[in-house]
């Protein structure tokens, strides 16, 4: 629907999503049982920095924790709150991770279109949507307010 509704007003369609991701993450923050034992933090690939040569895809730890990109930080984070990362360099491979994880609940970061419709695809796993920014424009060297990702991990970390 909001796809649809995209397309009849396209200057509105990020504004649209964004409404719908608030919502969806209202509803998975209110239904969620209270115990997610595992976590998984989908990031989308475009969050590297475009020069950076480690293959991520592999494995997130391959981060040199050069501080380029947010990447760095996230992978502290990960690691101090235990939580599985992957990176993905689109939905395809965003919900094959979720398939063979099969996580209680994602924190999945990506742009507003990329979200929404990979919210609608995992269903019916639990999503928690985080918009990234785009200060060069779409797709590349995006970046995430990471203190937002640690709020949710400190919350999801007092109830485990
Ligand atoms: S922080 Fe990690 S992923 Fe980002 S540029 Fe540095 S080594 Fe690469």
């Amino acid at each position: 629907m909001i796809t649809l509704l995209g397309k009849i007003l396209p200057g509105k369609r990020d504004r649209l999503e964004q409404w719908m991701i608030n919502l969806n993450n209202s509803l998975a923050m209110a239904e969620f049982p209270g115990e997610p034992k595992k976590l998984l933090l989908l990031l989308p690939h475009c969050l590297q920095n475009d020069e950076c040569a480690h293959r991520l895809t592999k494995n997130v730890l391959n981060c040199a924790g050069c501080g380029k990109c947010n990447v760095a930080d996230l992978v502290k984070m990960t690691k101090k709150y235990s939580i599985i990362t992957k990176v993905a360099t689109g939905g395809r491979l965003a919900t094959r991770w979720v398939r063979e994880i099969k996580p209680d609940l994602i924190l999945a970061i990506a742009c507003e279109k990329e979200l929404t419709e990979g919210i609608s695809a995992v269903y019916p796993f639990r999503v928690i949507g985080i918009t990234n920014a785009r200060p060069a424009g779409p797709c590349v060297n995006t970046a995430v307010e990471t203190k937002k990702v640690e709020d949710y991990f400190i919350r999801f970390s007092a109830e485990r």
